[in-house]
């Protein structure tokens, strides 16, 4: 969609709010709310209410994309056990006894580098509060795997999964469920 903010106007004016919701929606990949951003050629031609609007569900929707990459609950102990790193765990995780007396380990501490990742995406989600580029962040994640060939084998192995099949639908789902008000 070429021009979202003047398409996201122009049906927010006629009432169409499924429209605009989906016009908005493609406003989230542009950095709307960086004070070094003049924001797009057609903003002339927006009225003030329906854009106040907009940057109020920009906001919203790029907290709730860092929700999604600061709790990391949702990752779920499948996730954590696939990155888990025995050499690199600053701690070796939780462990309880089972029925039969055996320590068992419940917790996989994530790697600093996976951890890392997740902040630098938190940081993102302030600026552009979309589904993420996944080559540009497999790059990044590789420049902070220190020289461990069992995380080097994460990174190659599990990383473009969670990029492309786990992570965006994440985020769509959490965005999904934020308002966007057309009323004043
Ligand atoms: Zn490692």
């Amino acid at each position: 969609m070429s021009k979202p903010v003047g398409v996201f106007a122009v049906e927010a004016r006629h009432g169409w709010n499924d429209l605009a919701l989906e016009a908005a929606k493609e406003c989230l990949k542009l950095p709307l709310r960086e004070s070094d951003y003049d924001g797009p050629e057609e903003l002339k031609y927006v009225p003030a209410i329906p854009y106040q609007r907009l940057a109020q569900y920009h906001y919203r929707c790029g907290e709730a994309g860092r929700g999604v990459c600061k709790s990391r609950h949702w990752i779920g102990e499948e996730w954590e056990r696939k990155m888990y790193c025995s050499t690199c765990a600053p701690t070796p995780g939780l462990y309880w006894k089972n029925p039969a007396g055996i320590h068992v380990r419940v917790t996989h501490p994530i790697p600093p580098w996976f951890k890392g990742l997740l902040e630098s995406m938190e940081e993102k989600f302030a600026v552009i509060p979309a589904p993420v580029d996944e080559p540009l962040l497999l790059m990044r994640a590789m420049d902070g795997v220190p020289n461990c060939p069992s995380c080097r084998g994460k990174v190659q192995g599990f990383l473009p999964e969670f990029l492309s099949a786990t992570l965006p639908p994440k985020i769509t789902s959490e965005i999904a469920k934020i308002e966007l008000k057309f009323e004043l």
